[in-house]
């Protein structure tokens, strides 16, 4: 007999909707809540979901705009709120997310205090730490895709040019998931091979494939209006760790605690994600240039959720 692997979605436009569709793809959610204010829509999503089912296992899936339906969830992924318009950046979204937050995450908490909560909404470090004032969370419970995404963007790039599957590419990037980003390049290797003593590098190459990835958004977003499938895998990938309890190291966002003297501000850095959420966050060696590009991030996100609060 299957486990209940129970998962709720508070959210359900793009973003949502396609990591709902991922979570059925893989079998392992058993119960599924897709919370939304538009009932009719979340109905109709539903309903097409569901037809998915007599090819995969089977999941039970409630459409709400009741958050006591969260109950009992292992999970809730949060993906509810404004995306950017094409030209407008993440932390520019912290006025329009910052209220509805301030309304849906201590509903989440009542209904569902022991689960955990994955924050998908932008910008994701500054609202993962609103939540812990807007809620009494314990550590870990409440964490960001963060820097998740954008790392295996740079994967996939460094991927082109070095020849090697991205999954053997040890480079994150860290910081913001945004504009206030840093690779994370003094340890970065090729199982266990340094990149820069592989004939394929130079400072230049690594910089576009930087510059590719943490731009990769806002080009696809002027393109096709949204991004949606590879967010969904973050989220289908975060959900596997904790389902599985896998103690994968994922670039997500956390409060940093004294981190590199960083405090009262989430950030994403290399944590270890399995059943209870975020287990431990990763002391790694950062250079001193990168030392002072963390530092410098936690300053620009501390000050925007200063200003706004
Ligand atoms: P969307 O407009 O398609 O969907 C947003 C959904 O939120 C809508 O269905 C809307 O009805 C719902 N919503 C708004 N207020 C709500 C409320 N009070 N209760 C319940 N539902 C509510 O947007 P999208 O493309 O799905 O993007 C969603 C969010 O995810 C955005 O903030 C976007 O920037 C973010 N995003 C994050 C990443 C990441 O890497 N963290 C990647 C892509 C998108």
């Amino acid at each position: 007999m299957r486990c209940t692997f129970k998962v709720s979605m508070v959210g359900v436009g793009k973003v949502g909707a396609t990591a709902a569709y991922a979570l059925l793809l893989d079998g392992a959610v058993t119960d599924l809540v897709l919370v939304g204010r538009d009932l009719n829509k979340v109905n109709g999503e539903r309903d097409d979901l569901e037809q998915s089912l007599p090819f995969l296992q089977h999941t039970n899936i409630v459409a709400t705009d009741d958050y006591a339906h969260i109950a009992g969830s292992a999970v809730t992924i949060v993906t509810a709120g404004a995306a950017q318009e094409p030209g407008e950046d993440r932390l520019s979204l912290l006025k329009k997310n910052y209220d509805l937050f301030a309304d849906i995450i201590p509903k989440i908490y009542q209904a569902n205090p022991q689960g955990l909560v994955l924050i998908v909404t932008n910008p994701v470090d500054i609202l993962t730490y609103h939540c812990y004032q807007l809620a009494p969370f314990q550590y870990g419970q409440v964490f960001g895709t963060g820097t998740v995404l954008d790392t295996a963007r740079f994967r996939e790039e460094l991927s082109k040019i070095f020849g090697v599957h991205p999954r053997s590419i040890h480079a994150y990037i860290l910081g913001e998931h945004g504009d206030h980003s840093f690779p994370l390049l003094s340890t970065a290797n090729i199982g266990g091979q340094p990149l820069t003593s592989f004939s394929e590098y130079s400072e230049q190459n690594v910089r576009d494939a930087y510059n590719k990835a943490k731009n990769a958004a806002a080009t696809i977003i002027q393109s096709k209006g949204a991004t949606y499938y590879a967010i969904a895998t973050v989220i289908r990938t975060i959900v596997k760790s904790i389902y599985t309890d896998a103690k994968t190291v994922l670039p997500v966002s956390v409060p940093l605690k004294e981190y590199y003297g960083q405090s009262n501000v989430s950030l994403s850095v290399p944590c270890i994600v399995g059943a209870n959420g975020v287990e431990k966050t990763l002391a790694i060696t950062l250079s001193t240039q990168e030392t002072q590009e963390l530092t410098h991030t936690a300053q620009i996100l501390r000050g925007a959720y200063d200003q706004i609060k």
